[in-house]
């Protein structure tokens, strides 16, 4: 089972991908994840992600998109896996598709669309402010990433859509409900 998440930030994309990894037993590969992971290990991938992601703006698809590579070369991605976070514009859609051609894939199965309003967004990121204190978490900041959001990641929905592969959720509800209903549309 190959599954891509989409959603604004703080529309449930982590949080869901953690238990779909529980459930069907494939990895999840976050780039939000790598690239905080890169950054507090002070790597030199680590130091070139990290203006952008502070301001919010996407970090240059190269670097993604290496980072992707290297995780769905390993052996257990093999069999499927979650994408949270990749891919984020037409470009890097094209080019995990052309990775996934290479594998001798046919590209992936359900691109999942987790949908949440900006005001609940905005709500839910000030609040997960205050508990994890995660750097770009800050209203501005916020705000921003809705809008490289709607600009460039938005159009993702009509990519897999042409593909006949999204599915649209409403992302209100417990984390359970939620789950429920994606399980339920996954099989
Ligand atoms: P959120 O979905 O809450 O915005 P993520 O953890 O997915 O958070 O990403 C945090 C930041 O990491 C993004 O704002 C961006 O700067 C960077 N990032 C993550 N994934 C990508 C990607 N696929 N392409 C470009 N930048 C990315």
């Amino acid at each position: 089972m190959k599954i891509v998440l989409l959603g604004a930030p703080g529309s449930g994309k982590g949080t869901q991908g953690e238990k779909l990894v529980a459930h069907y037993g494939i990895p999840k590969i976050s780039t939000g994840d790598a690239l905080r992971a890169a950054v507090k290990e002070g790597t030199e991938l680590g130091k070139k992600a990290k203006a952008a992601m502070d301001a919010g703006q996407l970090v240059a698809n190269e670097i993604v998109i290496g980072i992707v590579e290297e995780r769905l070369g390993q052996p257990d991605a093999r069999k499927g896996f979650i994408l949270d976070g990749f891919p984020r514009n037409t470009a890097q859609a094209e080019v995990l598709d052309g990775m996934l051609t290479r594998l001798g894939s046919p590209g992936i199965d359900r691109a999942v669309h987790l949908h949440v309003s900006d005001e609940e967004i905005v709500k839910r990121l000030l609040d997960r402010a205050i508990k994890e204190g995660r750097d770009d978490d800050k209203e501005d900041v916020i705000r921003k990433r809705i809008e490289v959001y709607n600009a460039e990641t938005r159009p993702l929905l009509d990519y897999y859509a042409a593909q006949g592969k999204v599915v649209t959720l409403e992302g209100i509800g417990s984390v359970d409900e939620i789950f429920g209903s994606i399980v339920k549309v996954l099989g």
